[in-house]
Order: structure tokens, then C-alpha cells, then sequence
């Protein structure tokens, strides 16, 4: 079963994101005046027809909780849940467009109920009819009997007869907001055992445009190994427009080069015009210098990149490689300006590698002894280990690393800086790290690296701090 159909809200407490309706048909039933007609209208994925099964449900539920809430125990209430109540009658106009459908309907509708208290019809895509079609479904909306209701859905009001809608109670569905789908993603991932990046989550939320369905199967399909990264579901997604800046200024605020990158060779890639990018990134970047501005705050990062970018703009149409300034300019904005001079040998033969998300080192010890350690001895000795690694630029490096849990499988640690993560990764260093951990524990220990999202921040603010200290440690250490 698709996550989305699993986490299909079932009673009116659920339903994400809709409050204005809940809280009128709430009303509505615990007053007992529903009336016989409705039509919810608004974006796909908004949970419109999921809300005429729980008010179907309500309708016909013989064990009322609070008066409001389907029970979805009741006889009534579990063959719905079955897809088996004859007395739930649902239409899709999508592909039953005739007017026979209509004129069946119309002389069904007289014939009581056979197991609920009321016949419910629930036509999706309504606007689909035939005007024929039309005209008969109003002869029934005009003089429904008793027993009947009818929930009318459609993603476009626009094309619904005056005639119909002047029968109806409407509702506007609203796409979901933002949080709301962060949250309920963070929801369903947690009891499904998926782990997640923030900002994953926030970047799904943005592409699906307030269809929680969307978001769910979006949710569903870029989750590998029970794990979904932010990265992933940039490459998925071939991601374009507005959302590519936000995604691309995004990585800078991280300082995570490689994303941003990685980016600009998408658009490359995509053909799209890398001069286009840039002007729309500079434009970005202005609109939150102006709006930081009315805020009073600090915007002279802010300032800086504008004139990185428009410096790369200049440079592109001369560009050797037409990606060429603008990787550049990502090094530059990440921090990791580089006075080759300075730069020690082994900067040299670090190319920017392709390093895996995952990276799972084992690290041997001389005698092969093993010992049982816990997360709990790992980080009281954290210090001391990283004493122990002698090379500074391993042991900066390693430093950015967090220990998070410790298993079976291994050590997982997890790294704010893809750089950084890289040069642990680096074989030649994980034997001095793997040293320090044998001379405290006497014990071989494998080490799984990870990367660590940053919480989204909010685009208006973009914080030097946070990330400034691994940087100038970063530049202290490679002589940026
Ligand atoms: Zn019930």
C-alpha cells in the first residue's frame, strides 16, 4: 500500500491543513444540520476527496465520537473503510461523463438506503460532466430526497454551471501550507523509520506546491535505504526556477560547495542558460539585501555576494569552461579562497572528489583485538582521540564530526562539512585516526560517515556564524 493511501486521514482531527472546514462541518454535524449538497473545490492533493469519505463516514457512523468523529468501527463505518457500503456510491466524472450515469443515478436516488442511515454520492472531477450530464445531476440536487447527500469535488469551479453551484455549499480547499506538510512528512517518516534531513523535507514541501499527496509520494519515492537526503532529491528532481535558487543559495548558506556545484552542472547539464541562473540569482540576492535592509540587519555577506556573482556574470561569455566562473564563485562564497602560495602539497592532489554519501571505513588494528565500546565511552574520550591524531589537518578535519550512534555496524559520525567528511574518508588518513582510536581503546573500531543537514534557516538571514568556525579552521589549516 502507497504511503499516502497508509496515512490517509481517517477522521476530521487529521485532516492537515483545512481548519477553516473542519470547523464549519463540525458545526454543522453537531448541530445536525448538514445540508444535502456540497462542493469542495481547490488543488489536487488537498485532501478534498479523503474529507468526503470521513464526512460520508460521519454521516452513516452508528457510534458518533463526540458527537462529530467516525468511530471507524461500526459496521457502517468499517465496509466504508473496506471500500464495500452500498449506500456510499462514488462517481469519477473523469471517465463516467454520460448522461446515463446521471439518469441511473437520478432513479436509484429514490430507493432507501439498504445498510447506512443515508445514502452519500461523492462525485470527483465533477466538472468533467456533459452539460446533458449536468442537467440531469440539478433535476436531483434541486429536490435531493431526505436520505441523500451529495459531495461534489473538482479542481476547477470555474467550469461548474451557476445553476449547480447555486445548489451547493462550497468549500475552497487551500494548498497546505509549508509547515504543515514539513510536519506531517516528519510524521509518517518517523513511524515508517525513515531518517530524514530537514531540509529535505522543507524542499519537497516547496516542490509539491501544497498537495500533501504529492508530498507523500514524493516522500515515498526518494527515500533509499530507509534514509532521504537532501541531495538525493535535489538529483531526482532536476529541480528549475525559483526553487533552484532558493536550493542553490540554500547550499552557500550551508557552505556546502559540492551542492551548489553540483547544482550549476544541472543547469549546465539541462541546457539551460547559465547566464539566466545568474541573473536570477543576483536578483535573489538582492531581494534579501533589500529586505534585510528594512529589517536593519547585517547585510554585508549579503553585499558580497552580489559582487562575487555579478563578477562571474561578467566572465561567463568568455568562460573557457562555460561552468568555470561560476564554480569559482561558489568557492569564493563558500569561504575557501585559496592563495596558492600557501597551499600545501596535499591540497594539490585533492581534487574534488566524488565521495560517497555513506562512507564505511573499517579500521584495523595491529593485533586485531576487539573490544565492546559504547557511544557513551566514544564521546567522554572524544577529546583525548582527537588529541591522539597527530597530522592537524586530520585532526581538524575530524573534528567537524559529531559520534552519533554506536552499533553493531559500526560507528556512525556525522559531518556538518562535505569537505572535511571527505578527508577523513581519505584512506591515507584514516589509519592516523584509526591509530588514536587504538592507542585509547585498544580497540578497532569501523567508522561510517555521514553527512549533517543544517536546519533551513530562514532565507532572510543568513547566518556567518554558525559555520564561520569550521571554515576558518579550514582555512588555517589548508592556508586559505
Ligand atoms: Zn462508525
Amino acid at each position: 500500500m502507497s504511503l499516502y493511501l497508509k496515512y490517509r486521514p481517517q477522521n476530521l482531527k487529521t485532516i492537515v491543513g483545512q481548519d477553516h472546514i473542519v470547523t464549519t462541518l463540525r458545526n454543522a454535524l453537531v448541530h445536525n444540520a448538514l445540508t444535502h449538497a456540497y462542493l469542495f473545490s481547490g488543488p489536487r492533493g488537498t485532501g478534498k476527496t479523503s474529507f468526503a469519505r470521513i464526512l460520508a463516514k460521519a454521516i452513516n457512523c452508528k457510534n458518533l465520537v463526540d458527537g462529530v468523529e467516525p468511530c471507524n468501527t461500526c459496521e457502517s463505518c468499517t465496509s466504508i473503510l473496506a471500500g464495500r457500503m452500498v449506500d456510499l456510491i462514488e462517481i469519477d466524472a473523469a471517465s463516467n461523463r454520460g448522461i446515463d450515469e446521471m439518469r441511473e443515478l437520478k432513479e436509484k436516488i429514490q430507493f432507501s438506503p439498504t445498510q447506512g442511515k443515508a445514502k452519500v454520492y461523492i462525485i470527483d472531477e465533477v466538472h468533467m460532466l456533459t452539460k446533458e450530464a449536468f442537467n440531469a445531476l440539478l433535476k436531483t440536487l434541486e429536490e435531493p430526497p431526505a436520505h441523500a447527500f451529495f459531495i461534489l469535488a473538482t479542481t476547477e469551479v470555474h467550469k461548474i454551471p451557476e445553476t449547480i453551484l447555486s445548489r451547493c455549499q462550497q468549500f475552497s480547499f487551500r494548498r497546505i501550507g509549508e509547515e504543515d506538510i514539513v510536519q506531517r512528512l516528519g510524521e509518517i517518516a518517523h513511524a515508517e523509520g525513515i531518517q530524514t534531513e530537514p531540509d529535505a523535507l522543507t524542499l519537497i514541501a516547496r516542490i509539491s506546491n501544497g498537495g500533501l499527496r504529492d508530498a507523500i509520494g514524493l516522500l515515498e519515492q526518494m527515500t533509499i535505504d530507509k534514509a532521504i537526503l537532501y541531495k538525493d532529491v535535489i538529483d531526482h528532481l532536476g529541480i528549475t526556477g525559483p526553487i533552484l535558487t532558493q536550493a542553490f543559495y540554500q547550499a552557500l548558506l550551508n557552505k556546502d560547495a559540492r551542492t551548489a556545484i553540483e547544482l550549476i552542472g544541472q543547469v549546465n547539464g539541462m541546457g539551460q542558460n547559465l547566464a539566466q541562473f545568474t541573473r536570477e540569482m543576483i536578483a535573489f540576492l538582492r531581494e534579501q539585501m533589500l529586505v534585510g535592509l528594512n529589517a536593519k540587519r547585517d547585510v554585508g555577506s549579503l553585499v558580497r555576494l552580489i559582487e562575487i556573482f555579478s563578477e562571474a556574470k561578467l566572465l561567463l561569455s568568455q568562460a573557457a569552461i562555460p561552468q568555470l566562473p561560476l564554480e569559482i564563485a561558489v568557492i569564493k562564497a563558500c569561504g575557501f579562497e585559496i592563495e596558492l602560495s600557501k597551499a600545501k602539497p596535499e591540497k594539490a592532489a585533492e581534487a574534488p572528489a566524488k565521495a560517497e554519501k555513506m562512507t564505511e571505513k573499517r579500521l584495523e588494528t595491529s593485533d586485531g583485538s576487539y573490544k565492546e565500546l559504547t557511544l557513551e565511552e566514544v564521546r567522554q574520550n572524544w577529546k583525548q582521540i582527537l588529541d591522539k591524531i597527530e597530522t592537524p589537518f586530520i585532526r581538524m578535519s575530524f573534528m567537524d564530526g559529531e559520534p552519533i550512534s554506536l552499533e553493531k555496524g559500526g560507528l556512525r559520525i556525522a559531518f556538518k562539512s562535505n569537505t572535511l567528511m571527505e578527508k577523513v574518508a581519505n584512506t591515507m588518513n584514516q589509519s592516523e585516526i584509526h591509530k588514536a582510536f587504538n592507542q585509547i581503546f585498544n580497540t578497532k573500531v569501523i567508522l561510517k560517515l555521514e553527512l549533517k543537514k543544517v536546519t533551513l534557516e530562514p532565507m532572510v538571514a543568513p547566518k556567518k556564524e554558525e559555520s564561520s568556525a569550521v571554515v576558518d579552521m579550514a582555512k588555517e589549516v589548508f592556508g586559505g
